[in-house]
């Protein structure tokens, strides 16, 4: 499994982002910490960045190590933008090695980068890709689909080949959406900008898993609100939405218990708490004020994320130290610059 980031805030060096953190990319692609298939990430590298003036990105790849690269070290210092996608490869059995392998993929203003694998087969041709390589089809094929809509997509190829590991990083420029599916994702928010990465490149990474855990709170709580303007009548409908909503829950719990967990059986909730869900909203179905207090019950100490403050648009504040993190799931809309979003 490769790994990946993406930057999108203040302009940073291609140095800053990539080289210099502690744990980078540049220390992923010889030790990866998370990293659970593949021990090296040495099948390549690259960048894809928003030159000023320019919508569409540039890239720099290559086939070899990014530890080798001297001239990249050179001149990435010397490189500044709002907006950067970087990547270091570690070839699926079987996929060619070389430059058009490796990720950023790029169509127009769009950037894609894949970790993982899928079964080139479910995807079918695709006269755009630029390499046989599963991820530049794959890179095609969402292209086409349209990358706004990557949730879609993926949840799409996913029910084609449920053994695929689809872990995207996907940007215009002005936006950043990432998916994981089978592997990991880390969320740095900091003063200037948000990263996303496959595995955190420094301590401050830690504080983004538990304000993600805030805004799904949030969330569920939004969709505890909308159930129960389901009437009350309606058992089969509401009892099918609230189990999911009190699983959910529970699995929150478990993931601000195990934050750094790796794979989704860290985090499964257990068989006697499926069935006591069952069947305390069963019990509990036709009472809004019984399965608020239950939901409040579930929830007790988790964080909790205001919404309002994630839509609403941040200045940008002067500093990176003042990091702290996180962001909705998958989508992350730029809130600095003129967006207004
Ligand atoms: N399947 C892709 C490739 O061969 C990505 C590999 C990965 O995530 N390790 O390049």
């Amino acid at each position: 499994m490769c790994r990946h980031l993406g930057w999108l805030g203040a302009p940073r060096s291609l140095g800053e982002l990539v080289l210099r953190p502690e744990h980078g990319l540049l220390v992923q692609s010889y030790r990866p910490r998370r990293q659970r298939h593949g021990l090296l990430n040495a099948d390549g590298w690259g960048v894809g960045f928003y030159p000023a003036q320019r919508p569409e990105p540039a890239r720099w790849r290559s086939s070899r190590p990014l530890w080798g690269d001297a001239s990249f070290a050179s001149v990435a210092p010397a490189i500044s933008s709002s907006c950067v996608l970087a990547a270091v490869r570690s070839a699926t059995a079987g996929m060619p090695i070389d430059e058009t392998a490796t990720a950023p993929f790029s169509d127009g203003r769009w950037l894609v980068s894949h970790n993982g694998r899928v079964d080139r087969s479910v995807l079918g041709p695709h006269p755009a890709a630029e390499s046989v390589c599963d991820s530049a089809l794959l890179a095609a094929h969402l292209f086409d689909f349209g990358p706004a809509r990557l949730g879609e997509f993926i949840a799409g190829v996913a029910a084609r080949d449920p053994a695929a590991r689809l872990n995207l990083l996907v940007t215009d420029g002005q936006r950043m959406l990432a998916t994981r599916w089978n592997d990991t994702l880390s969320v740095l928010r900091a003063g200037d900008g948000v990263v996303l990465a496959s595995e955190p490149f420094d301590p401050r990474f830690g504080a983004g898993m538990r304000e993600l855990v805030g805004v799904a709170h949030a969330h569920l709580r939004s969709a505890l609100d909308y159930t129960l303007l389901i009437p009350s009548k309606e058992t089969g409908i509401r009892r099918f939405c609230l189990w999911a909503i009190g699983l959910a829950v529970l699995t929150l719990r478990k993931i601000e218990h195990n934050p750094r967990f790796t794979a989704g059986a860290q985090v499964k909730v257990t068989r006697s708490a499926v069935a006591m869900t069952r069947l305390l909203t069963n019990v509990a179905g036709r009472s809004d004020g019984a399965l608020r207090l239950l939901f409040a019950q579930a929830a007790r100490g988790l964080p909790l994320a205001r919404l309002s403050d994630l839509r609403r648009a941040r200045p940008a504040p002067p500093n990176l130290d003042q990091a702290t993190v996180g962001e909705p799931e998958h989508a992350l809309r730029r809130s600095y610059g003129n967006t207004g979003s």
